[in-house]
């Protein structure tokens, strides 16, 4: 099973610089290669007999390029370095092609900055040696890894300036095997990404987006403008930018603690979890800010319930997105053509039931999945959920949030625990 870690580095200022220069050649080889692929691409285009370029036809044009004077400081970089930057461009490119992420960008150079070492690092206590770094680089270990099986190391250095390893280690353990799916609505869920609520699940909770991030979002788009404002190049422009990028670094932090914990809880409570695959080529450059942030969590949270579920031998089904999925009628799959965005409740003209919209989506979610591998979704189950579960007590109590009610009767104290645990992924702090 593969892990991540990552670890903050502490380089010298020696190694600060040699840093920087390896950033800067694996920037350089991504934006030369891209430029190539590109240019090829329009060149023929009209030409079906030709295929793309692909990662060995940018591998010639690196040891072209190196030959040339004017690149030769290209040397200066550990070539599998570079390598691997072309490879992981033919990555990018085929993701792209296969429709799972967006075209590659060019990377600039006051964005994050990486390199990737493929072979020969090495760790003790607090260091990391890396191939023609010469001595140990300070590394703050906070968290053990077997050091024997990293399959992968990048190190970044964020827009504010911090410096980052990350690893992927491979313990060659087996995944555990999957638990069985059944149509028990206490043990499968389906999940609707939303707005202004971040998650609404088909057990009728909603999972709101929480309010310190809707602050610092607003505080994000005041400083960006202030950042147009400033005049280009300038030094200004600069601390402006080293601001900017601080809260962009503060949202990333505590979304993606946010969205651990409402992944961590949603995996270990349910067996079996229902999403619609995401569109990736539909959410196109946003210049809704609200839109774009929450485009870049949904795919973290896609992210991380698949690697957890994984890990754990849970679930995930993925269906096609669909609009039916607000406008059916869960309860006696009636369609309601006419619903229109405003409307966040309805009442179905055949059954009678008063609906919320982003509930009732998040049940048809889970129904279609269920039903997408062959099981039904029980009539019992359509509409009429259990919202509350004696297991999240205990998860709670894990969480460090202690489910106290005065009430001693049982269900009132679960109602408690279910709220509680709304407050915490909800409006929690990290
Ligand atoms: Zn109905």
């Amino acid at each position: 099973m593969l892990t991540a870690y990552r670890f903050r580095l502490y380089p010298n200022e020696k190694q600060q610089e040699l840093f920087s220069r390896y950033f800067g050649c694996s920037r350089v080889v991504w934006n030369k290669a891209l430029e190539l692929r590109e240019s090829y691409y329009k060149e023929h285009k009209n030409d079906k007999q030709k295929k793309g370029l692909n990662y060995y036809d940018t591998a010639r044009f690196l040891r072209e390029l190196k030959q040339k004077e004017e690149y030769k400081w290209l040397k200066e970089a550990n070539s599998q370095s570079l390598q691997q930057t072309l490879m992981d461009l033919d990555k990018a490119f085929n993701a792209f092609f296969k429709g799972i992420s967006k075209y590659p960008k060019y990377k600039k150079k006051t964005n994050k900055q990486s390199f990737r070492v493929p072979q020969f690092f090495n760790f003790t206590d607090n260091l990391l040696y890396l191939p023609k770094m010469g001595k140990g680089i300070r590394m703050e270990i906070h968290r053990e890894f077997p050091r024997g099986k990293v399959k992968q190391l990048t190190v970044t250095k964020t827009p504010t300036g911090k410096y980052f390893v990350s690893l992927v280690v491979d313990d060659r353990k087996e995944t555990p095997q999957k638990v069985q799916i059944t149509n028990d609505p206490d043990k499968s869920i389906g999940i609707d990404m939303g707005l202004k609520d971040f998650a609404i699940l088909s057990n009728g909770i909603k999972i709101s987006n929480p309010k310190f991030l809707q602050k610092s979002e607003k505080l994000l788009k005041r400083r960006q403008k202030q950042l147009s404002r400033k005049q280009k190049d300038s030094k200004n422009r600069a601390k402006a930018r080293i601001s900017l990028a601080k809260i962009y670094e503060r949202i990333t932090n505590q979304r993606n603690d946010f969205i651990h914990k409402v992944s961590t809880a949603i995996t270990k409570r349910f067996d079996t979890i229902v999403v619609e695959t995401l569109n990736i080529k539909g959410m196109k450059k946003n210049h809704n800010l609200a839109k774009a942030i929450s485009n870049v969590s949904w795919s973290r949270f896609f992210e991380f319930i698949k690697y957890k579920a994984e890990k754990q031998g849970k679930n995930i089904i993925e269906i096609g997105m669909f609009e039916k999925s607000s406008k059916t009628c869960s309860v006696c799959g009636h369609v309601n053509k006419g619903l229109t965005l405003k409307e966040r409740e309805w009442t179905c003209t055949d059954c009678n039931t008063l609906l919320d919209r982003d509930i009732n989506a998040a049940i048809n979610i889970r129904n279609f999945g269920l039903n997408q591998i062959g099981l039904k979704s029980i009539p019992s189950d359509r509409g009429e959920f259990k919202p509350v579960e004696n297991s999240l007590t205990a998860e709670l109590a894990k969480m460090k949030i202690k489910a106290r009610s005065t009430s001693h009767d049982p269900e009132k104290q679960e109602l408690y625990a279910m709220k509680k645990l709304k407050l915490l992924i909800g409006a929690g702090s990290p």
